[in-house]
């Protein structure tokens, strides 16, 4: 398994801003801020390092989470306390949808999986599997709100990082492509971006695999699920998107930021399998639990 590319020292080699604030403030950096003062080409890395390393003592680079200073084990732009802090998911798990199972079973069974949640059991759902990084609490909450509602569009970069610590193996060699789950285009012109597509696009560099945007749409608006119950999730999501033939007898893997009752994604894998995909994973920065 690739690791995320951090330095023996823990602090990771930065190609660029990466979006972190900068103290003091009006001294705010975004990834094209500064990119003027990096634009000649380095002799080498190293020096590169050296002028990054100088401007953080000067200007020390910020959580855009906790507002800390990065230090060690951080991944840029996240500071290292938080990433720490996030809760990973951990086994035993549901094997399909990947609910943990707090307090079943031993520390020894860590890694095993141990049959269906109820809601699985009952009503299996259309994914062949589902897996996130880990629990949609504390610093995670805090750091997919930042990513999605504060802008902070290279935390991109750690979540992505999240979902192949915890998950990388479920994009085998057979998965033909990522799909993102795609955004009501009205949200996504208030918004200015997709945050699913620019997590799909940092697996996709990552893990070496095709991102396919347009191989999924949405047919018709939908109201925001955040107020609705489970039911009316489901009722709010149904036949609301659709699938190109391009999918058929392929193996794809749905791409979304959150898992909460798991009405979109399941509704986007339905769209999917109509039309004619193979298989259909799904993998999330975050789960509801
Ligand atoms: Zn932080
Ligand atoms: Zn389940």
């Amino acid at each position: 398994m690739k690791s995320e590319p951090v330095t023996e020292s823990g602090i990771e080699p930065r190609p660029g801003f990466h979006g972190c604030v900068r103290a003091p403030p009006g001294a705010r950096a975004s990834a094209g801020g500064l990119g003027g003062l990096a634009s000649p080409p380095m002799k080498s890395d190293t020096a590169r390092a050296w002028v990054l390393a100088a401007i953080d003592l000067v200007f020390p680079a910020l959580c855009p989470v906790c507002s800390a200073a990065l230090g060690a084990g951080r991944r840029d732009p996240l500071c290292g306390a938080c990433w720490r802090a996030i809760e990973r998911v951990r086994a035993p798990l549901c094997e399909l949808c990947g609910l943990p199972f707090p307090g079943f079973g031993t520390p020894a069974d860590e890694g095993t999986l141990v049959g269906r949640c109820q809601a699985c059991a009952t009503a299996p759902p259309p994914f062949a599997w589902a897996r996130a990084g880990g629990i949609y609490a504390g610093a995670l909450r805090d750091a997919i709100h930042a990513f999605k509602f504060g802008g902070k569009q290279p935390l991109a970069r750690p979540l992505a990082g999240l979902v192949l610590e915890q998950a990388r193996a479920w994009l085998s060699a057979g998965v033909a492509a990522l799909v993102p789950v795609p955004l009501a285009p009205a949200r996504e012109r208030e918004r200015g971006f997709n945050q699913a597509l620019l997590l799909a696009e940092r697996l996709g560099a990552e893990a070496g695999v095709a991102v396919r945007p347009r191989w999924l749409r949405r047919t018709r608006p939908t109201a925001p699920q955040a107020d609705l119950t489970a039911v009316e999730r489901s009722r709010n999501v149904r036949g609301a998107f659709a699938a190109t033939p391009a999918v058929r007898g392929l193996e794809v893997v749905l791409v979304d930021d959150v898992f909460t009752t798991g009405a979109t994604v399941a509704e986007c894998v339905r769209a999917l399998r109509a039309a004619g995909a193979r298989r259909v994973g799904v993998l999330t920065v975050a789960r509801v639990v």
